[in-house]
């Protein structure tokens, strides 16, 4: 280990107050008595050396001490603690950077270590400034989002409430339009942003169909910003109102290899190997002839089980060996590897869309065609049970009134549009953006509407001769 640090100071290749750490450890133990700042900064290197995978230690020296924490590359901090002539007496002086964590929170972190360290005054004070920031980088999952949080609570001022969770990565939103109600909750993954935010819905009162199709559509957004599209181009193309069903990928996570795991594996062996042998000696004929071989067998077993203990704890060391070693090129991978350069961020996308687009316009977006609210004043759930008993006669009216959402992201009531997009002119313009009205539920190419539109008006033409006739033959007879 010691070699490794010296190899992290060559690669660095610091100027000449970079000190061989074995050098520090030495006159560490000779003054150890008479100065305390030599025992106490023994005691931060062996904290280090016990508790720091070496990959994450960058530079030790007399003068400072610097680490890197990381649990992704979007949720990770250099810690760098510089000693004063004073330390162990005074507190040293401790900087921590990071590529997505702001300013102001980096220094309030700062501060909360230093406070943790200031009863430790007059001993050695590593652990107590770096456990709280350790605990936080690796507990709180808003560490990749932090803008995108404080953007989520603006967007979200006087439009409902927000609740968070920082262990689980969970932000619920409760949102209130009008009588309408509706409940989001985001889940930030372990990999966020490379792995895009996990959009579930609740307690909502919005009708089932609308509720489907948003949530269709904020999936693919977030699917969008994930696989590199900007925010605003994952906004742009969320208009086309269908899209196919995401078949749910059922991933089964593939067990850790660990320390853990691995022994009770060669206990697994073990007692199978010892199952083997009984089956053996059971198997052999006559008494002593077992005996014997019972013997000898023991003696045999006994002279294996030496020989396999010998084994096992070489075999055991080098497992240890072999999975540190392993630890230790994750964190190096993990410390030298960069932040993906394709994923965008995708919480405050999905979230932006939800509330913008959704659960607080919706109640009050108007049928560009008729001008009156797209959706009923009151939620289905909350009408009175009496009011509207269920006929097919209601089912119509209520599908007339459905609320459907044009290729430009306006609103028509479903007979509106219907009526908008079969009779003459066919091509009409959205009076809000002036892009043309399309939704994928009515052909495209208005030539197959205007066909439909003539052959329907033929038909009617046909209907009225044929009712003149009859009207004339009644005439006719009753004369
Ligand atoms: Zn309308
Ligand atoms: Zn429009």
């Amino acid at each position: 280990m010691m070699s490794e640090f010296s190899d992290e100071q060559c690669d660095k290749g610091d100027g000449s107050d970079v000190v061989n750490q074995s050098e520090l450890l030495t006159e560490g133990c000779s003054a150890e008595s008479i100065n305390p700042r030599a025992s106490a900064m023994k005691e931060d290197l062996a904290f280090i050396r016990e508790c720091i995978t070496p990959a994450a230690v960058i530079t030790v020296s007399k003068e400072y001490v610097t680490l890197v924490i990381i649990r992704t590359q979007y949720s990770r901090v250099q810690f760098h603690v510089g000693y004063t002539e004073a330390y162990p007496f005074e507190l040293p002086t401790l900087e921590l950077s990071s590529p997505t964590l702001p300013i102001p929170l980096l220094q309030n972190k700062q501060k909360e270590c230093l406070e943790n360290a200031r009863p430790l005054l007059g001993q050695s004070m590593m652990k107590a400034l770096y456990e709280p920031i350790h605990k936080f980088i690796h507990t709180n999952m808003f560490i990749p989002c932090w803008k995108e949080m404080k953007q989520i609570s603006t967007l979200c001022e006087n439009k409902g409430k927000i609740g968070a969770d920082e262990k689980e990565g969970v932000v619920l939103l409760k949102l209130n339009c009008c009588k309408y109600k509706h409940t989001v909750k985001l889940k930030v993954p372990y990999n966020y942003p490379e792995d895009g935010v996990k959009v579930e819905f609740s307690n909502s009162n919005f009708p089932e169909d609308i509720q489907y199709m948003f949530q269709s559509q904020v999936d693919e957004i977030v699917r969008r910003c994930a696989a590199g599209a900007t925010v605003e181009q994952a906004m742009q193309v969320s208009n086309p109102i269908k899209f196919a069903e995401i078949a749910s990928k059922s991933v089964t996570p593939t067990p850790r290899l660990t320390t853990n795991n691995l022994l009770s594996l060669k206990h697994d062996v073990g007692v199978l190997k010892q199952i083997s042998d009984l089956r053996v000696a059971t198997t052999s004929g006559s008494k002593a002839k077992y005996v014997t071989q019972v013997n000898a067998e023991r003696r045999e077993a006994r002279r294996d089980l030496r020989k396999l203990a010998r084994e096992e704890s070489a075999a055991d060391q080098e497992a240890q060996k072999a999975i540190l070693e392993e630890e230790q090129n994750e964190m190096k991978d993990l410390i030298k590897g960069k932040a993906s350069e394709t994923a965008q961020p995708s919480l405050y996308a999905a979230a932006h869309f939800l509330v913008e687009d959704f659960a607080c316009r919706l109640p009050l977006e108007l049928c560009q065609a008729c001008k009156k609210p797209v959706l009923p004043e009151l939620p289905e759930s909350e009408k009175p049970p009496d009011s509207a008993p269920s006929t097919s006669k209601t089912r119509a009216a209520r599908a007339n009134l459905k609320p459907m959402r044009t290729f430009c992201g306006h609103w028509l009531h479903f007979q509106c549009l219907n009526e908008w997009l079969t009779t003459p002119p066919f091509v009409r313009m959205c009076p809000v953006c002036a892009r043309r009205i399309w939704h994928p539920d009515w052909p495209e190419d208005h030539k197959q509407l205007e066909k439909a539109w003539q052959a329907n008006e033929a038909r009617k033409r046909e209907m009225c001769d044929v009712s003149d006739f009859m009207g004339m033959g009644e005439k006719f007879s009753a004369k």
